[in-house]
């Protein structure tokens, strides 16, 4: 159709680049979906995509149909483009928008229905939005279209997926495959002279990394608190005294409430050449909600060191499924000699910030029993970036829900990680005093 905005015409549905070929057929089946409902025009779907503003409000959603043929309709205030692709493993249908205002009622998507299992929405990246489906099966997508509003009938999008199976599926996993997933950095190759020596004399660089974030919401507390939320709120009171000590430059991985894929993190943490990575987080377990609360702080290790340490990492890792991004192969694993020591010194480092950060944290909260504990989150992964996590606490626990949004809890845990970084950069900090204080001794 033709956009009287920018003149130019459009069609209906973007899709990723994938050949004309397949452009053109899709197209076609986009345009029989579309004259299935005769009568209906097509509206204006011309849309400012560089905005980060929402475009329009996503106001409803249902799902209807069967194991055989299911239908999922989104209810929008305004026409909106979008584009379909699809991930195997676990299989999920993946619908990019751009910036949407979702106004959905509270649980939406907790339940399923027919070929989809659950479904998450929320921001992405800047100026995109993102829904995914978790389907059951194998599913093929039918048609897909965006009908305008009729009399009192807001404007709706429609998916209608078939039942199908794992070899269609994973064509067309290979046929909507986007070449970049909201930015999700390729893992980079070391370069020579990797940084063994960390003699420069600069105020230390610290990466903050606030869980989670846009649709991945993390954990939910057993009173509706979000993981999201409440460490992005305990991150940036972290950095107001970090900052406010005048000896540290912080970075934060998100600032906002926006999705940020794991390598990404980690791969920031190599860019800014930080000095140490924490990760905040506040999370859940499935059993023992009663008993399993308080602090514990994490370093990486190819064997979990205990169940529930597997059982935290694997939720944590899972981030990038429920965002909906396609899971990198782990890269082959690099035999650079020096690599391997950039690790190994790294992980030196990480050890001995997690016992200096469990020493400032007794004093100050409750921690889980043996508090310092070890398995293979994917974050914690830049090999020359000393990086702990911390779950701050659980938010299956009803108590620990409690502390983790008190402003109380959150100042006085705070200041005992900075005076555990304080500590642990005591001695270099020290360092780059003593020139200083000689000068003016003369
Ligand atoms: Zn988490």
């Amino acid at each position: 159709m033709h956009c009287s905005k920018c003149q130019q015409m459009h069609p209906a549905v973007t899709v990723p680049d994938q050949g004309r070929a397949r452009r053109s057929l899709f197209a076609r089946a986009v345009l029989a979906a579309v004259a299935l409902f005769a009568g209906v025009v097509l509206v204006d779907v011309c849309q400012v995509q560089a905005a980060s503003q929402p475009v329009a409000a996503a106001t409803d959603a249902r799902i209807a149909g069967d194991e055989s043929r299911t239908r999922f309709i989104l209810d929008v205030d305004a026409p909106v483009t979008f584009s379909i692709s699809k991930l195997a493993d676990p299989y999920r249908l993946i619908i990019d928008l751009p910036a949407m205002d979702f106004r959905l009622p509270p649980r939406a998507g907790d339940e399923g229905r027919g070929l989809i299992k659950a479904w998450r929405y929320g921001s992405f990246a800047a100026g995109k939005s993102r829904i995914v489906l978790d389907l059951r099966e194998p599913a093929d997508l039918d048609k897909s279209f965006v009908l305008p509003a009729v009399e009192d009938q807001p404007a709706r999008l429609v998916l209608d997926l078939v039942k199908s199976d794992r070899e269609k599926f994973l064509a067309a996993v290979e046929a909507t495959r986007q070449p970049d997933q909201a930015g999700d950095a390729a893992p980079v190759a070391a370069p020579k002279g990797d940084r063994l020596d960390t003699a420069a004399k600069t105020r230390p660089v610290i990466l903050l990394d606030a869980g989670h974030g846009g649709i991945d919401t993390g954990a939910v507390g057993v009173h509706g608190t979000l993981e999201k939320a409440v460490v992005l709120d305990f991150t940036n009171e972290l950095k107001r005294k970090l900052e406010a000590s005048g000896r540290y430059t912080v970075h934060m991985t998100r600032e906002g409430d926006t999705f940020v894929p794991l390598r990404k993190r980690a791969a920031m943490g190599r860019e800014l050449k930080a000095d140490l990575l924490i990760s905040i987080h506040a999370d859940s377990v499935r059993s023992g909600t009663d008993i399993v609360r308080g602090a514990t702080v994490y370093t990486l290790s190819d064997k979990a060191s205990d169940d529930v340490a597997a059982q935290i990492a694997e939720s944590e890792n899972l981030s990038d499924v429920i965002a909906g991004v396609e899971l990198n192969q782990e890269p082959a694993e690099v035999t650079d000699i020096l690599i391997d020591l950039a690790r190994r010194e790294t992980k030196v480092f990480s050890i001995h910030f997690a016992r200096t950060l469990v020493e400032e944290l007794k004093s100050a909260v409750k921690l889980i029993n043996n508090p310092h504990r070890s398995a293979g989150f994917v974050v914690l992964k830049a090999h020359d970036v000393p990086s702990v996590l911390v779950e701050l606490g659980y938010l299956s626990n009803e108590h620990d829900e409690k502390l983790l949004i008190s402003e109380e809890w959150r100042t006085r845990t705070a200041t005992a990680v900075a005076e555990a970084i304080d500590t642990f950069f005591q001695p270099r900090l020290a360092m780059e005093k003593a020139p200083a204080v000689q000068a003016t001794a003369q």
